[in-house]
């Protein structure tokens, strides 16, 4: 196969200036190489790199740009015409019988379009009327090994290195388990050199990371890097500690091995007990490639291993031969690189909020930085154990990860860029930065720590007004995030218009009058200092005095409105813990009026399906609560429902009642039932207790039909509940005992 320093098929000078580069440029083009180089030891050597790869694949780029531009520029060594990786003294050199290679990167899928017409002319050209499968799988986000098997015996195993030489691997390959030893089955060849990528499993690499922190070392910054760091350890023991995994790419050398395509060696392969990829596909045209790596740019994640994009194969190997190769990658494949969802920023700080419920969580605060499409300058570090697990400290540069829609996370810092002088550990508070009260665990040996102020701490009350104005509760769309900090915590006056969720309903537009908050003041759009500036109201001038502003008119409006939401969402506003709007719903079902709720004692309240032992204990504590109450008390003051609207034309037969309903029926369904019986006056409960008045027995009633038996509570069937609903209770009509 034909090697050419320079590949015309790619560069072939079109867009090369006819003028020869200045000395700025050449200056430029060497700073580059060099940077290149040194992130590439950094990288392959070390397993420690100090950017992020959509940084390095960003100078790569500039560096490939320079040298299309002024092709004069390009020598032997430049990196574009090397494999990256040069091998380490720290393992013996190995020759690989057949060049490995890299692969060239397209970014997005107008590159790839070109690059796959180009392929297919260039296909048409050598070899006429030739029709092109195409081999698409899966960009493992891992480290390229090299097995070779000598009559199905693992002789020797090495990394890619330059492409040339890889370094001696075998002794710690030996401790994956995925990989055989011997190869079995039918047809094994005399010499077969296996490509494949070592890798972390996404699910194991959370607790390597904390088991190397727990155990003083520094942790790795993504799945890539542990794999690298762990393969290439000198002793073999370390390796095998590791959850090292692979999966099968390509061949090298080989005789005595028969196929013709590259899926159908995946098959042989696959067949000697070799880990071979199941996510791999052999498609016909460019239609069926896109809609691949669209599927699995949408679907990247809960894949046994990360990936960063797609490769496209020629699937036959005589057109992958008329292809050829230039120095550093195949003409016959391609890798499709999905947008990066890793970054490095800086970690400025590290602070902590105060939850609805008072629980304090640490979160990073970074350097501003773009990935996955938004701008991200915070992430959850959720407790002091997960910032000691990560071995993050406060100026670290950190990996920032956000996978498509999932909240930003802190991978872990970039260690070898750590500046002892310049870093600090996390200490989390004693006191409540809010509130200033002493911070408790909420429960004996509890790694949460909670504020236990929760009537009065500020930042509690401003997430709970949140809460309560949120889609799920009240609905009151004027009252957003920074709406709750102005009534809960204004810059002025000292004492805000709420201090407590009671008095949300009584507000008046007066009390707002003289709220104001802290803004960047601007000058031609710098920001030259901070004001103090009117939230609800306009500013107002000597002629127009200052009003409501259009969204405070809004948030009245809205107030008026949240107070005929129905019971389920009013219960959902009061941020009792775990009553969410499905225990909510539940508990407005079975009970119909909050006063009921009130009233009901915890096993009447845990017998409420959905609801449970542990919201039932939740609710009794919030209603003990003498501040809790008042809420309560004010809002129903105020006007706010606090009870479903009962259809007065129905007779209410089922008053005092409490109905259990089993099984199906014909008709109604299990919702309609409970309905049915909630209109009427009577409580439908989950479960069966003595207190239950009647279990109503459908079709396939199970456990709780036996249940009421054993208890001697009355059954009905169908009949009898349609004629319970009607009448009332009717002893007679209980199923007789047989
Ligand atoms: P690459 O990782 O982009 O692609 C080539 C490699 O992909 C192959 O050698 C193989 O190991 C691997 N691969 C995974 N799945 C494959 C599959 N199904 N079929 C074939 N090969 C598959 O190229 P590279 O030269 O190994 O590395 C370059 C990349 O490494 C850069 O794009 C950059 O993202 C990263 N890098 C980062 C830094 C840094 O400092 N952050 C430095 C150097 C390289």
């Amino acid at each position: 196969m034909a090697e050419n320093t320079r590949d015309p098929h790619e560069t072939d000078g079109a867009g090369a200036s006819p003028v020869p580069p200045g000395k700025h440029l050449r200056e430029e083009y060497a700073q580059l190489a060099e940077q290149v180089r040194a992130h590439r030891t950094a990288y392959y050597q070390e397993a420690a790199p100090t950017i992020s790869d959509a940084e390095f694949d960003a100078l790569f780029r500039r560096l490939e740009e320079l040298e299309a531009l002024h092709p004069e520029l390009v020598s032997h060594d430049s990196p574009t015409q090397e494999v990256g990786g040069d091998v380490s003294s720290a393992f013996a050199p190995v020759a690989h019988l057949q060049r490995m290679y890299s692969l060239e990167d397209v970014f997005s899928l107008d590159e790839l379009t070109v690059w796959l017409d180009r392929a297919r002319a260039t296909v048409e050209q050598r070899s006429p009327g030739s029709p092109v499968s195409w081999l698409t799988e899966l960009k493992i986000d891992g480290l390229a090994v090299n097995l070779l098997y000598r009559d199905g015996e693992l002789v020797r195993a090495a990394t890619r290195g330059d492409g040339v030489t890889g370094e001696d691997i075998t002794h710690n390959v030996l401790t994956i388990a995925s990989i055989p030893r011997r190869l079995t089955g039918k047809g094994i060849p005399h010499e077969v050199e296996v490509r494949g990528e070592v890798f972390i499993p996404s699910e194991e690499f959370t607790q390597l990371n904390e088991r190397m922190v727990a155990a003083g070392k520094a942790p790795f910054a993504n799945p890539r890097n542990a794999a690298a760091g762990s393969l290439r350890q000198k002793d073999p023991a370390m390796t095998a500690e590791r959850p090292l995994d692979m999966c099968v790419h390509g061949i090298g050398a080989r005789t005595g091995l028969d196929a013709e395509t590259q899926s159908g060696t995946y098959a042989l392969l696959k067949e000697w007990g070799l880990p071979t990829s199941p996510y791999f596909r052999v498609l016909e045209g460019q239609a069926a490639v896109v809609g691949f790596i669209e599927h699995y740019g949408s679907n990247r994640h809960g894949l046994l291993h990360e990936i960063d994009g797609i490769v496209v194969k020629v699937d036959s190997f005589a057109l992958q031969r008329a292809l050829g190769h230039t120095s550093r990658v195949p003409r016959w494949a391609v890798a499709f690189k999905y947008p990066p969802e890793e970054v490095n920023t800086t970690l400025l700080d590290i602070l902590v909020n105060v939850g609805r419920t008072g629980r304090v969580t640490p979160f990073g605060l970074m350097e501003p930085v773009k990935v996955a499409g938004s701008t991200v300058s915070m992430a959850t570090l959720h407790n002091q154990a997960v910032v000691k697990a990560k071995g993050v400290l406060i100026g670290d540069v950190v990996v920032l990860r956000k996978a498509g829609d999932v909240i930003p996370e802190i991978v872990g810092p970039v260690v070898a860029l750590r500046d002892a002088r310049k870093v600090r550990e996390f200490v989390m508070p004693t006191e409540c930065p809010s509130c200033g009260t002493p911070l408790q665990p909420a429960k004996e040996g509890d790694v949460d720590i909670r504020c236990p102020n929760a009537k009065s701490c500020p930042s509690q009350l401003r997430e709970r007004i949140f809460h309560l104005a949120g889609r799920g509760a009240f609905d009151i769309e004027a009252l957003g995030w920074e709406a709750a900090i102005a009534l809960t915590q204004p810059a002025e006056p000292a004492v805000p218009p709420i201090t407590t969720e009671a008095q949300i309903f009584s507000l008046t537009p007066e009390m707002l009058a003289g709220v104001r908050i802290e803004r960047d003041r601007k000058v031609k759009g710098v920001v030259t200092g901070c004001e103090l500036v009117p939230y609800f109201y306009s500013k107002g001038t000597a002629k127009k005095p200052s009003e409501p502003n259009a969204n405070t008119r809004k948030l009245f409006t809205e107030l008026e409105k949240a107070k005929r939401q129905p019971l389920w969402r009013v219960l959902v506003a009061l941020s009792i813990r775990h009553v969410g709007p499905t225990a909510s719903r539940s508990l407005a079902t079975a009970f119909g009026s909050m006063e009921r709720i009130r009233a009901a004692g915890e096993e009447e309240l845990a017998g409420v399906d959905g609801v449970g032992p542990t919201i039932a204990a939740a609710l009794r504590e919030w209603f003990e609560e003498e501040w809790h109450r008042e809420i309560l008390d004010a809002w129903s003051a105020a006007g706010v429902r606090m009870e479903d609207d009962v259809d007065e034309s129905r007779p209410r037969t089922l008053e005092g009642l409490t109905v259990v309903v089993t099984g199906s029926l014909a008709t109604y369904n299990r919702d309609e039932a409970k309905e049915a019986i909630i209109l009427r006056g009577g409580k439908a409960a989950g479960s069966v207790s003595k207190k239950t008045s009647y279990v109503v027995a459908g079709e396939n009633a199970g456990t709780k039909f036996e249940k009421a038996e054993t208890l001697g509570v009355p059954v009905l069937d169908e009949d009898g509940f349609l004629r319970l609903l009607e009448q009332g209770p009717d002893p007679e009509r209980t199923i007789p005992d047989p």
